[in-house]
C-alpha cells in the first residue's frame, strides 16, 4: 500500500523517497510522542534534517541548497506525512514555502545571507501573514512597517504562526503604506536574534498537530534594516503572496494525499488483526466497502496531485486549479480519516493509535493556507 509512483518520478527520486522513509522511521517516529508532549521538535533536529538534505532541497547549490526542484520537495514532504513521523516537523513551511519566497523574490544579497543557513538548519524560518483581526481577508492586516531614520519600524501582532517558537527568520507581512490597499503591502525578513521589541507569545494548544509549534508573535517598535525588505522594493508583498500561495496549496494537497494513503494502510492492518463475531473486521462487508471507497478516493486524489505537481514544474499551475486541489483534497482527507477512525472502534479515539492524530491533523487542512470557503470563492470568481 505504500508503493506509490508519481508520473514525474525517476530513479533518483525513487532513491530519495527510500532514503527519506528510512530517515523518518529512524529519526522522527521514535521522537514523535515526546515532540507532541513538549509542543515542538527538538531544535537540534533541524541540524540533523539539514545534514541529510531534507531542508531546502529545491534551492540551488550556489545558495547552499541541494540543487533539486519541486519534485524533491514533494517527495520529502510526502514521505514525512506517509511515515509515522508525521506532522511535528514544520519543514513544509520552512523549505517548501518560506525558502521559495526568498528564492523567487529575494534580492541576490538576501538569498546569499538567508538560504545557506536555512539549508543547514542554522536558521529556522516562518511566514507571518495572519493576525488576530485578519486571516482570510489578508488586506485587512494592521501590522505596519514605517521608515524612521535608516530603518523600518514594525508594530503589530501575528497569530497562529507555524515554527513561531523556534524561528530565527520570520517573513512578516506588513503594510508599508496603509493607505495604498494591496499596493501598500510588503514582506520584511525579521531576524529574531538580538531583536529588541520582538516577543514570542504562547505556543498555542491545538486540537491536533500537537508537536508543531504555533505561536502568537508581537512586534513593538522592532527596527528592521531596509536590506531585509523582500525583493528590495516596497509594495510588492501582495503580488509575492499571490505568486507563491498556489505552491503552499499544492503542498497541502500532497500532505492530504499522504495522510489518506497512511490512514488506509493503518486501517487495513488494524482490521486484518481485529477479531469480531468469529471473523476478522476486514472480512465484514461494511469494512470492505468502506475501505474500497477510501482506496478509490485516495487514488483519485493521487492522480490530481500528480498532475498539479507536473503543471507546477512546467510553471503552469494556476491559482484556480491549486484552489480546487486544496479544498477538495483537504475535505477528502478529513472524510477518509473519519471513516478509518470509525473502523478502529474505541482504539481510533486513543492517541496511541495514529489514526486519531491523522483525524485531528487533517481537520486543519480545511482551514490553513486558505480555508475551503476562500478556495471556493477563488474558483467561483472564474465562473461569473
Ligand atoms: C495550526 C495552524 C497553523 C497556521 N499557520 C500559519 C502560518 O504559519 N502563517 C500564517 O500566516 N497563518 C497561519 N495560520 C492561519 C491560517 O492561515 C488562518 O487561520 C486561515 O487563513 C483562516 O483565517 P482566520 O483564522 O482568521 O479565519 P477567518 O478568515 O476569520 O474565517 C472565519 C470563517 O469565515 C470563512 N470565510 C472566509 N472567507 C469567506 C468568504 N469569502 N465567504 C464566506 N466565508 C468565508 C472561513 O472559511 C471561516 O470558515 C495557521 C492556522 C492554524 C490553525
Amino acid at each position: 500500500m505504500f508503493d506509490y509512483r508519481f508520473s514525474w518520478m525517476d530513479e533518483e527520486l525513487g532513491m530519495l523517497s527510500d532514503a527519506m522513509r528510512s530517515f523518518v522511521a529512524a529519526e522522527m517516529t521514535p521522537h514523535e510522542p515526546r515532540w507532541m508532549a513538549q509542543g515542538h521538535v527538538d531544535r537540534d533536529f533541524w541540524y540533523k534534517a539539514g545534514e541529510v538534505g531534507m531542508l531546502c532541497a529545491s534551492i540551488p547549490e550556489e545558495y547552499g541548497g541541494h540543487g533539486g526542484d519541486f519534485r524533491h520537495e514533494a517527495v520529502i514532504c510526502y514521505e514525512q506525512y506517509l511515515g509515522r513521523g508525521h506532522s511535528s516537523f514544520g519543514n513544509s513551511v520552512h523549505s517548501q514555502i518560506c525558502a521559495g519566497y526568498i528564492l523567487d523574490h529575494g534580492t541576490e544579497e538576501q538569498k546569499r545571507r538567508w538560504l545557506p543557513k536555512m539549508a543547514t538548519g542554522e536558521m529556522v524560518c516562518a511566514i507571518a501573514m495572519t493576525e488576530p483581526g485578519a486571516g482570510s481577508d489578508l488586506q485587512a492586516i494592521r501590522t505596519t512597517a514605517r521608515m524612521e531614520g535608516n530603518d523600518y519600524v514594525v508594530n503589530g501582532s501575528k497569530l497562529y504562526i507555524t515554527n513561531g517558537q523556534q524561528a530565527d527568520l520570520i517573513l512578516v507581512v506588513t503594510k508599508t503604506d496603509p493607505a495604498a490597499g494591496a499596493r501598500g503591502v510588503s514582506i520584511l525578513g525579521v531576524e529574531t536574534a538580538n531583536c529588541p521589541g520582538f516577543r514570542r507569545g504562547r505556543n498555542l494548544d491545538k486540537l491536533g498537530m500537537k508537536g508543531q509549534d504555533t505561536s502568537e508573535l508581537f512586534f513593538d517598535n522592532v527596527r528592521v534594516p531596509p536590506e531585509n525588505l523582500l525583493g528590495g522594493a516596497e509594495g510588492q508583498g501582495f503580488g509575492q503572496l499571490m505568486t507563491n500561495l498556489p505552491q503552499e496549496r499544492l503542498v497541502i494537497g500532497l500532505i492530504g494525499c499522504a495522510t489518506m494513503r497512511r490512514a488506509l494502510a493503518d486501517t487495513v492492518a488494524f482490521a486484518s488483526d481485529r477479531p469480531l463475531f468469529g471473523k476478522r473486521l476486514i472480512d465484514m462487508q461494511n469494512t470492505r466497502f468502506k475501505l474500497a471507497e477510501v482506496r478509490t478516493i485516495a487514488e483519485v486524489a493521487h492522480v490530481f496531485v500528480d498532475q498539479c505537481v507536473a503543471r507546477h514544474l512546467a510553471g503552469e499551475l494556476d491559482t484556480t486549479t491549486a484552489a480546487m486541489l486544496k479544498w477538495w483534497v483537504a475535505e477528502q482527507a478529513f472524510g477518509v480519516t473519519n471513516t478509518c477512525l470509525q473502523l478502529h472502534g474505541g482504539a481510533g479515539y486513543m492517541t496511541e493509535y495514529n489514526i486519531s492524530n491523522m483525524f485531528s491533523e487533517s481537520r486543519l487542512y480545511q482551514i490553513a493556507g486558505g480555508s475551503t470557503e476562500t478556495m471556493k470563492d477563488l474558483i467561483a470568481r472564474t465562473l461569473a
